[in-house]
C-alpha cells in the first residue's frame, strides 16, 4: 500500500486528495493507495466567506466530502516533517504521533501575520480563521452593553486590499443591523479604512475608480499613506498622531505562508512561499508536492499565482493527479492556468467582478453581486455526498477549461 499524506484540509489539500484518489481510480490502482489528510480540525474552512454576516455555512465537516471518497482524516497540529525518514510529526489534543508517507502534499496554507504593534494582538479582531470570525460576531452581540461609549459604532478596518474591501463594505451593514437591534439609530455606524499604501493597491486604475465610488457612496471613510501606531479597546493611534475612537478594529492586512515551509532547505519568496517545478514539486525533493498558498508558481509565463481558492482549488487537484502518476511511473501534467477573474464584495453597493491579470471591469455593482454569490455559495464547496460528482471535478483539465469560461458563464447567471 502506498500511503500519501496531505498536510491541510483547506481547498488546495481537499482537492489534493480528491485528486489523488481520481487518479488512483483511473490507473486502477484505488486498492493501493491510502490518503490521509491531516489538518487542525475537521472541516474544509471556506475562508472566503469567513467576512460575511451568517457563519453558519462557512465550513464543510470532511464527514461529507472526504469520507464519501475513501479519504482518511486525522485532527492535530503538524510540527514537524522529518524529510529523510519521510514521517510527519503531529500533536492532538491527547497525544503526539508519526505518520510515514510515501508522497507528502504540503498544503497547510497560509495565515495573517500579527506585526508587533502595542495592542494589536490584545485588542484588534480578525476574520483570518473561523474562531477569529466567530469571536468578531460575538464581540458585536455584545455591543449592547457598551452603547453609550464613544465609537461604539465606529470600526477600524486596517488594510484596504482585497480582503480588507470586503470587511469594511460588510461592516457597514453588519453595524447597521447592530445598531438596529441595539435600539440606536444606525446613522450613528462609521466604518474607517486605514492603508499605510493607498486603496486597493493591487487593482487597476479602472476598478480602483469603482472601489473608491463604492466606498464614497456608502460613507465608508479613508486614511491612506498613515500606519497604525497603536490600538487599544477603544481605538486607534495613527502614525500622524491622530486619533480614531473606535470599540472595534479589524485586522487585515498582510498573509504569510505556513511556517512549515521553512522546513525545507530551499529559497522561499517574501510571502513565505516554496518554489515548486510546473509539475508542483517542491524544488530539491522527489516525494514532497505543494499546493495553494503555501507555493510560489507561475500559472503561465509571466503570472504568478496569487494566494487565492481560484488558485489553490486547481493546484490541489493537478498535485494529486501528479503524485499518483509519479508513483506508478505514468505521466505527469504541468499547471497551467491562463485565466484569471476576480469578484470583490462591496456589502450592500454590490460587488466588482474583472477580468484578467490587468483586472479590466467585467461588471459592478448589483450584477456583479449576483455573481459574487454565486461565487460564495456555489462555486467554492465542493458537492457534498457525492463520491461520483466530487471525484467528477477532481479532474486538473476540466477545471481548467471550466476556469477558462468562469467570466461568460458569470455574466449568464447575471442575466
Ligand atoms: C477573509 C478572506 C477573504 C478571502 N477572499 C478570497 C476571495 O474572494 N477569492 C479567493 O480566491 N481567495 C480569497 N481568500 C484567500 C483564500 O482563502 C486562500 O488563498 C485559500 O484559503 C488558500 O487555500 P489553501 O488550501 O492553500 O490554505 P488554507 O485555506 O489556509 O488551508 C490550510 C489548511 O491547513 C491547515 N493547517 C495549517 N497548518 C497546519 C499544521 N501545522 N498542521 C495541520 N494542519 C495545518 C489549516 O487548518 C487549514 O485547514 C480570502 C481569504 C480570507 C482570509
Amino acid at each position: 500500500m502506498k500511503k500519501i499524506v496531505v498536510i491541510g484540509g483547506g481547498f488546495a489539500g481537499f482537492w489534493g486528495a480528491a485528486g489523488a484518489i481520481r487518479r488512483a481510480i483511473e490507473l486502477g490502482k484505488e486498492n493501493e493507495v491510502e490518503v490521509t489528510v491531516v489538518s487542525r480540525d475537521s472541516f474544509l474552512n471556506i475562508r472566503p466567506r469567513f467576512y460575511e454576516s451568517d457563519l453558519s455555512k462557512v465550513r464543510i465537516p470532511f464527514e461529507r466530502i472526504l469520507k464519501p471518497i475513501g479519504v482518511k482524516s486525522v485532527e492535530g497540529n503538524v510540527e514537524g516533517i522529518d524529510l529523510d525518514n519521510k514521517t510527519v510529526n503531529i500533536s492532538s489534543s491527547s497525544d503526539t504521533f508519526k505518520l510515514t508517507y510515501d508522497k507528502l502534499v504540503l498544503a497547510a496554507g497560509s495565515s495573517l501575520q500579527i506585526p508587533n504593534i502595542p495592542g494589536l494582538k490584545e485588542h484588534a479582531f480578525s476574520v483570518d480563521t473561523f474562531q477569529e470570525a466567530s469571536k468578531l460576531h460575538q464581540h458585536l452581540d455584545n455591543l449592547v452593553s457598551k452603547r453609550s461609549s464613544e465609537g461604539c459604532y465606529t470600526a477600524v478596518v486596517v488594510g484596504a486590499g482585497f480582503t480588507g474591501l470586503e470587511v469594511a463594505t460588510e461592516m457597514a451593514s453588519m453595524l447597521k443591523h447592530v445598531a438596529e437591534k441595539n435600539g440606536d439609530d444606525p446613522s450613528a455606524v462609521r466604518i474607517l479604512l486605514v492603508d499605510h499604501s493607498d486603496i486597493a493597491p493591487e487593482f487597476s486604475e479602472e476598478s480602483r475608480a469603482v472601489i473608491k465610488e463604492a466606498l464614497s457612496d456608502m460613507g465608508i471613510e479613508s486614511f491612506t499613506k498613515v500606519s497604525v501606531k497603536s490600538i487599544s479597546d477603544n481605538g486607534v493611534v495613527l502614525s500622524n498622531g491622530e486619533k480614531l475612537p473606535a470599540l472595534t478594529t479589524i485586522w487585515t492586512a498582510g498573509v504569510k505562508a505556513s511556517p512549515l515551509t521553512s522546513l525545507f532547505p530551499v529559497e522561499r519568496d517574501n510571502f513565505g512561499r516554496l518554489p515548486v517545478d510546473e509539475f508542483l514539486r517542491v524544488i530539491g525533493t522527489d516525494d514532497v508536492y505543494a499546493a495553494g498558498d503555501c507555493v510560489r508558481v507561475l500559472t503561465d509565463e509571466t503570472n504568478v499565482a496569487m494566494m487565492s481558492c481560484q488558485h489553490a482549488q486547481p493546484q490541489g487537484r493537478f498535485v494529486g493527479y501528479n503524485l499518483v502518476s509519479d508513483l506508478f511511473e505514468k505521466d505527469t501534467l504541468p499547471y497551467k492556468q491562463p485565466s484569471y477573474v476576480t469578484c470583490l464584495d462591496l456589502g450592500d453597493w454590490g460587488a466588482l467582478l474583472t477580468e484578467g491579470w490587468d483586472r479590466k471591469v467585467l461588471t459592478k455593482g448589483q450584477d456583479a453581486k449576483e455573481v459574487k454569490i454565486n461565487v460564495n455559495t456555489k462555486f467554492l464547496a465542493p458537492p457534498l455526498d457525492d463520491k461520483e460528482e466530487i471525484l467528477k471535478e477532481a479532474e486538473p483539465r476540466y477545471i481548467a477549461t471550466l476556469d477558462d469560461h468562469l467570466p461568460y458563464r458569470f455574466r449568464e447567471d447575471t442575466k
